[in-house]
């Protein structure tokens, strides 16, 4: 409280002494934000009414509003598409070259919707009690907004950069990677070569209506598709056989459903559970502080807690397995020879796969039972090098945070995949950041992928000015 009193008689200050209020030494010249929230939520609610649904896709629907309005300004754009239709955007603004680019990336896919269970239809962008509604107003239209917005400004403010600032729109983010990101990292990489990049994946939390932490994506977990494969006699279902492939199938899929995969902290993770140890009060600290010291009794209790309370999360501490879809059988007095299971994976950065193959074929213990990897092309991700806490676009991202949010800023690892994967396997170093939500939305149905999907008004402003100040703080130049 008193923090922001002095912030404010500082300002008041300033001004009174007269000279230009809008250029700060520190920060570089100081946008109009009034008047550019109002541009935000004209293009935002644009971009919300365009149907990328995915599949199709659809995306040149995007990529043509962007460029448009980019091009009206002077910012020259790129387009790189393998399908007409599902295209990639490239906007750069030139910098001095003293540092590398930087990457600031949005995709332009939406998933799909049952127009049906909407209560405001999904591409309408609806305002409504403070938020705007529609398919994409979380994942991901606030990165492409603000990333646009984040261009034109420095280009209007005529900010001298250090380093190229690149704004990539990718398609195909929701399970076509191939078309998108996939496509840009194998056929056009130079077009998106940078040290920094910056993209969704990460979450800033309200609690209670205040924010709590802004949690940055410094790593993610991979996702492998594997399948486990029984087989067994047929023969009539009268006369039950021991090998019936339906029950070994059964008892491995439980088997592997129910193993506890070691917990393995790695530097983020620790990082993590450390800072939230930090800031929130008992008992969540005592057993975040607990899973710090793993083979502890209180780090076995805390895992069973947040396996069954905080799932995403106990989702962090180790390679996770989702049985999802299984199949055996054509008729009711047959025993078939054959029955599979597919297994949703997600692996921490460093597992080794074949280890972790040899472990899950220990652990279901039948010769019955075949695991094996299934290659699965559009959600197959690379494997990259986890950020840098102590770099300086972490540093940039926490000072923005604490300007803007007044809070503090945890590393953490993304359960899920983003197309900062292939962007890392690179060699970029990419941070996911995401617009404060209240936590208290995902559950009640309001989240990214639901059916309500909405933003608040106030937080999408306040990211678009998140978004800028981290960019502006890592490309603007500065003397030295
Ligand atoms: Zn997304």
């Amino acid at each position: 409280m008193r923090k922001r009193v002095v912030a404010v008689l500082t300002a008041m200050a300033a001004l009174s002494i007269g000279g230009p209020p809008r250029v700060r030494a520190e920060n570089g010249p100081a946008p109009d934000w009034a008047r550019l929230n109002s541009e935000t939520l004209r293009h935002f609610q644009a971009l919300v009414r365009l149907d990328t649904q995915n599949p199709p896709g659809n995306e040149y629907l995007v990529t043509d509003y962007v460029k448009s309005v980019l091009e009206k300004e002077g910012i020259p754009v790129q387009i790189f598409a393998s399908d007409p239709k599902r295209p990639n955007l490239v906007a750069r603004l030139k910098g001095n070259g003293k540092k590398p680019p930087l990457l600031y990336m949005g995709h332009s896919d939406v998933v799909t919707v049952d127009p049906k269970k909407w209560t405001f239809p999904p591409f309408s962008a609806t305002r409504d009690g403070g938020y705007i509604y529609g398919r994409g107003s979380l994942d991901d239209r606030p990165h492409v907004v603000s990333g646009m917005m984040t261009l034109l400004t420095l280009k209007r403010l005529n900010v001298p950069l250090d380093r190229d600032v690149i704004f990539l729109v990718e398609s195909g983010e929701e399970g076509t990677t191939e078309v998108g990101i996939g496509y840009m990292a194998s056929q056009h990489a130079d077009a998106i070569a940078a040290e920094y990049c910056i993209a969704e994946g990460g979450s800033t939390a309200r609690i209670g209506g205040k924010v709590n932490y802004a949690a940055v994506e410094m790593t993610e977990k991979l996702p492998r598709r594997m399948e486990l494969v029984a087989t067994g006699p047929s023969g009539h279902a009268s006369r039950p056989l021991q090998g019936n492939a339906v029950v070994h199938l059964a008892a491995a899929v439980a088997a592997v459903g129910r193993w506890r995969v070691p917990v393995r902290l790695n530097a983020t993770t620790t990082e993590f559970f450390k800072r939230m140890a930090d800031i929130m009060p008992a008992p969540e600290s005592a057993r975040y502080r607990a899973l710090l010291d793993p083979g502890s009794a209180g780090a076995a209790a805390a895992d069973s807690y947040l396996a069954e309370n905080a799932p995403g999360y106990a989702s962090m501490l180790r390679t996770s397995i989702s049985p999802t879809m299984i199949e055996g059988g054509y008729r009711i007095n047959v025993i078939p020879s054959e029955a599979r299971a597919t297994l949703d994976v997600r692996m921490l950065p460093d597992e080794n796969p074949d280890q972790f193959l040899a472990a899950m074929t220990r652990v279901i213990n039948d010769p019955a039972v075949v695991a094996r990897y299934v290659n699965d092309a559009g959600a197959l991700r690379p494997s990259g090098r986890p950020a840098r806490i102590d770099s300086e676009a972490f540093a940039a991202i926490q000072s923005a945070a604490s300007r803007n949010y007044d809070t503090v800023t945890i590393p953490m690892m993304g359960t899920g995949a983003t197309d900062m994967a292939q962007v890392r396997a690179k060699g970029a170093e990419c941070y996911g950041i995401g617009p404060a939500a209240d936590v208290e939305d995902g559950p009640k149905g309001y989240g990214a992928h639901s059916d309500q999907e909405r933003i608040l008004e106030s937080e999408l402003y306040r990211f678009a000015r998140f978004s800028y100040d981290i960019v502006n703080d890592l490309a603007r130049a500065k003397a030295n």
